[in-house]
């Protein structure tokens, strides 16, 4: 292992909603930029593998316009965005964050991604490697903000190598019109499901598949009021290290207005799990085959912690145990936009209390 040259007492991977919030609230308590000043007592450094501002958001498909999101938290210090229902969330909050860059002058190196984070073979200064695709980066800290968007989570399904027509997930629908006239599988029982069964029921014949039987809830969702309820479930899942299922399977689904267009238009019947992918269709659990011309996972994401490997952080359960943001028996290690603090209120608190507790834990 090659000696770093470059240490910064805190490194930030990630520059989504929660990436800047930890980055705000280091600089908030006197944590100087490593680029500008790397001789200062307190400096940081955030990593973010994206080439402009935005975090995932700036990948979303075009039609999920800022109306149809759950509601977006502004980011620290500054207000409640102002965004217009109309426009697609991946222009407008792209803006926004670009715009906070912008006025906060945070050190963000981009793109720049973090290829592994490893214990230094010294273990005496108790720092940490960096390994990012531009060389080491020795630290004390790392707060890992890296989002879910590159880990799409896809079912092993018997005979998916055997299908002829489309498979993709959710993060890879750009257009509806590719759908036209067709049949299409939508899988997941999530709010993304929902929007695109929506939508692509207006052009194609759609089978709308999930494992349970969805269950749906009447009124709105209120971040900080289902948030709260939602975030205690979630947050005892994280600190038994329990692997963290979707938002939705601990909300239940809202009756929203995509939900009742579908429903008016005879979509929203849900089938239960097919069993097996067949070349020209799904088959179902009574023997019958759907002839189907793609498959679209709806089927949400999983955490991307993929570059924290060699750390062994999860456990036998396949989670990782938290406390607070740290990881149970690492306090080194903060975890944000992940388990309870997946939202953009959520991940403002993470990034918060991640620094508060480095702070304080590691006197830093
Ligand atoms: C379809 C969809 C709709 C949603 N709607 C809402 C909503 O209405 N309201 C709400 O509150 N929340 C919503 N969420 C959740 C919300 O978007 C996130 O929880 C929130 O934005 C926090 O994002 P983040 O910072 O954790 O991750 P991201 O925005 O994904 O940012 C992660 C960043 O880390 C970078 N990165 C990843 N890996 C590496 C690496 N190895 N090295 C360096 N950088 C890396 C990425 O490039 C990215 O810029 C939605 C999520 C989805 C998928």
């Amino acid at each position: 292992m090659t000696a770093a040259s470059r240490f910064a007492t805190v490194i930030v991977i990630g520059a989504g909603q929660a990436g800047l919030s930890a980055a705000f609230h280091l600089a908030h308590r006197g944590f100087v930029s490593a680029l500008e000043d790397p001789r200062a007592e307190r400096t940081f450094v955030v990593f973010d593998a994206n080439d402009s501002p935005g975090g995932a958001w700036q990948h979303r498909w075009a039609s999920l316009a800022v109306a149809k999101l759950n509601g977006i938290f502004g980011l620290p210090g500054t207000r409640q965005p102002e965004l217009d229902p109309a426009e697609p969330s991946r222009d407008a909050v792209p803006r926004y964050f670009a715009d906070f860059e912008q006025k906060t002058r945070l050190p963000i190196v981009r793109p720049m991604s973090v290829e592994s984070v490893e214990y230094a073979d010294d273990e005496e200064d108790g720092e940490l490697l960096v390994q990012t695709r531009e060389g080491m980066w020795r630290t004390r800290a790392v707060i890992n903000a890296t989002g879910t968007w590159n880990t799409p989570r896809i079912p092993d399904f018997p005979g998916a190598g055997s299908f002829g027509g489309r498979m993709l997930h959710a993060r890879d629908y750009t257009r509806l019109e590719d759908f036209a006239g067709q049949r299409v599988a939508i899988v997941g029982g999530g709010i993304s499901a929902i929007q695109l069964l929506e939508e692509i029921s207006r052009v194609a014949e759609t089978f709308w598949y999930t494992r349970r039987e969805p269950t749906f809830i009447e009124g709105h969702f209120q971040p900080e009021t289902t948030g709260r309820e939602t975030i205690a479930k979630v947050t005892a899942d994280a600190e038994a290290g329990r692997p963290i299922g979707s938002i939705v399977s601990y909300t239940g689904l809202i009756w929203n207005e995509d939900a009742r267009a579908a429903h008016d238009r005879g979509a929203l019947e849900r089938r239960p799990m097919f069993v097996r992918i067949e070349p020209n269709g799904v088959r179902e659990a009574d023997g019958s085959v759907v002839p189907v011309d793609a498959i679209l996972w709806a089927t949400g994401f999983r955490a991307d912690i993929r570059h924290l490997e060699p750390l062994f952080l999860v456990n036998e359960l396949g989670g990782v145990a938290l406390r607070g943001t740290a990881v149970f028996g690492e306090p080194r290690v903060h975890l944000i936009g992940f388990g309870p603090s997946q939202s953009t209120v959520g991940a403002n608190r993470a990034g918060r209390e991640a620094v508060a507790d480095l702070v304080r834990d590691l006197s830093l």
